[in-house]
């Protein structure tokens, strides 16, 4: 019966984990739950049904799996947890686990797991892949990472998708469908989404032939998608187009703040001292001006203006406060940090290893990377040190996805 649930709680609002190491008892387990009783093993116990058989009473079948607060909760409440209401929880519970088992998705119980692209760009024919905690994508110039990454970041909506739309063209021709499918998962609960064009044929406008964007999740048509499970920041510098903004920093922070779900004018907000005590690469950032803030790197004793900075200590710069303003986020939804080889591979390899030991050792809440790479060699060199966490590859097009844990 424990095996059957998992070794998890059944009760629909608990999924407590039952069983675990024990070092000093004679089993080597430690179990906090128990098989509960759905009709009571002998008379005047909760739910008994006089109806059943001995055998019955003691079947697998007539138990629950719960932890130990839920067992004594449903054993003194039998009024109000009733033996339909047991069976219920323990038929829907069984069901998730096999469900769980059945997706081999748990590799990613936080963030997305699963995108598939079909005619958008490179992608011609349907291209999919699936997601460990951290990855790398490798192809050649023009295999399509840029336009992988952007159909990742689309997701999130907003300016994404708008850029997404203005790059290939969705929605103007009557030509094939795009589509863009995705999985994202929050503790463990899985949603999909389907984006995908649609005809939309005007009778009274037979010339015109618009698209439109049609949504469905989990395989149901929706008015929209929760966008707010796919909280992708794609760090791209030829995203941070040329802009009437000459200081590179405050145009870098305005192509940040709407991945970041803010606006210009919260970023800078943000960028308080306090805030900045601990970061992944150690930068503490303060604000000096309106829009200049003075910035101390890992290893000095003393703040720079941005100008200052060198292009490594910069981009450990931007990915500090990324990285930190993600990790602040209140609600608790996934984030994921999508780094482009433009960016990457101006870094020299120690740098390079830096950052990826970095975001791989960042941990509640914890951060979904994709680093893009140019070649599998470049990929092999800086995957060898973290083996023990390699969980697969899968292809897309001409592109190749390898999965850490
Ligand atoms: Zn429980």
């Amino acid at each position: 019966m424990a095996q059957r649930a998992g070794y998890i709680c059944s009760h629909p609002l608990c999924q407590q984990l039952t069983i675990g190491p024990s070092e000093d008892r004679g089993t080597k387990l430690t179990n906090v739950g128990e098989a509960a009783h759905i009709t009571a093993a002998s008379p005047g116990g909760p739910r008994y049904d006089v109806k059943l058989t001995k055998t019955e009473r003691q079947a697998e079948a007539n138990g629950i799996w719960l932890c130990r607060v839920h067992a004594k909760q449903v054993d003194d409440n039998a009024s109000k947890e009733t033996v339909d209401e047991l069976r219920r929880w323990k038929v829907s519970h069984e069901d998730w686990v096999y469900r769980r088992v059945a997706a081999a998705d748990s590799l990613v119980q936080h963030g997305i797991t699963d995108l598939a692209i079909e005619n958008i760009g490179p992608f011609r024919s349907r291209a999919a892949v699936k997601f460990g905690r951290h990855n790398i994508v490798f192809g050649l110039n023009n295999s399509g990472k840029s336009t992988f990454c952007e159909c990742l970041a689309a997701l999130s909506g907003g300016r994404n998708l708008a850029a997404l739309e203005k790059r290939w063209g969705l929605f103007k021709s009557a030509s094939q469908a795009g589509v863009i499918e995705a999985a994202a998962s929050i503790k463990g609960a899985r949603t999909s989404v389907r984006l995908s064009e649609e005809l939309v044929e005007l009778k009274r406008l037979p010339q015109r032939r618009p698209q439109r964007l049609q949504v469905e999740v989990d395989g149901n048509v929706s008015a929209s998608w929760p966008q707010t499970l796919f909280n992708v920041v794609y760090v791209d510098n030829q995203a941070y187009r040329p802009s009437d903004l000459k200081d590179p920093f405050r145009r870098d922070l305005r192509a940040l703040a709407p991945q970041l779900a803010l606006s210009e004018a919260q970023l800078w907000d943000a960028l308080r001292e306090p805030l900045f005590c601990s970061t992944t690469f150690g930068s503490r950032v303060r604000r000096t001006g309106a829009y200049s803030v003075e910035v101390q790197v890992a290893g000095s004793s003393h703040f720079l203006p941005t100008e200052n900075l060198g292009g490594a200590e910069y981009t450990f710069t931007i990915l500090d406060i990324a990285l930190r303003v993600m990790r602040s986020d209140p609600r608790p939804v996934p984030w994921m940090l999508v780094i482009d080889s433009s960016m990457f591979l101006r870094l020299d390899a120690d740098n390079q290893r830096r950052v990826l030991d970095g975001v791989q050792a960042l941990d509640e809440p914890p951060i979904q990377t994709l680093v893009c790479l140019n070649s599998e060699q470049e990929a092999v060199e800086l995957s060898s040190a973290t083996t023990e966490r390699w969980v697969g590859s899968s292809t897309a097009g001409r592109l190749t996805l390898h999965a850490f844990r």
